[in-house]
């Protein structure tokens, strides 16, 4: 008989565009607890410098502030849980919308720990976008309103599923990335220290 491989811990990292949930706090759970970080965006523009009709499709997308089907963001991010062989693993960016979380849910089977939910007030995330040049076809303020306007009509919903299960975990996301890690971080040891 196959030994059965235990599914790994997923915690979703989710906020607004310029929260400050992949390059701040996410970084900052890697260095000091370990985990690892797959963030949907990043996985989606390494893809998209592919060439392949599909990256394509991703890299207009993007450039759009839309959604990508989760058919392809979904096979990169089994594909990189397998490769990095974790089994606490932070998923950042993913789901934003119904379409995306039901088939993640059905086609991993893995349900997440729980939410940790960056809130923040969107005319602090636009200044922060907007400095943080970081050469991205969608850090300009045409595709970042776009982006906005997803996010409450399309991702909020999903925090709010999340939420009415008792698994969103509310950080405070308007502080400096000291004071929202020292929030942070106790909610991800105790999920550490619960699974020993
Ligand atoms: N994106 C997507 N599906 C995902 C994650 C990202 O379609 O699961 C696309 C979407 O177009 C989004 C962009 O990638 O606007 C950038 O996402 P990322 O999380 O990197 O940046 P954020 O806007 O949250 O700072
Ligand atoms: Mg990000």
């Amino acid at each position: 008989m196959q030994a059965v491989k235990a599914k790994p811990q997923v915690i979703f990292v989710l906020g607004g565009p310029g929260s400050g949930k992949g390059t701040q706090q996410c970084a900052k759970m890697v260095e000091e607890l370990g985990l690892l970080h797959l963030s949907a965006g990043d996985l989606l523009r390494a893809h998209m410098k592919s060439g392949t009709p599909d990256g394509n499709m991703v890299a207009e997308m993007i450039k759009q502030g839309q959604i990508v089907p989760s058919r392809v963001t979904i096979s990169l991010l089994e594909e990189a849980m397998l490769k990095g062989g974790k089994q606490q693993v932070l998923i950042d960016g993913f789901p934003r919308n119904e379409e995306n979380r039901s088939a993640f849910e059905s086609q991993t089977g893995i349900e997440p720990e729980f939410v940790l939910f960056f809130d923040c007030p969107e005319a602090v995330m636009e200044q922060r976008l907007l400095s943080r040049q970081a050469g991205r076809t969608d850090d300009n303020i045409e595709t970042i309103r776009k982006r906005f306007k997803v996010f409450v009509d399309s991702s909020m919903p999903i925090i709010n599923f999340y939420e009415q299960k008792g698994k969103v975990r509310k950080i405070n996301a308007d502080r400096s990335p000291d004071e929202v890690y020292a929030d942070v971080q106790p909610l991800v040891r105790g999920l550490q220290a619960s699974s020993l």
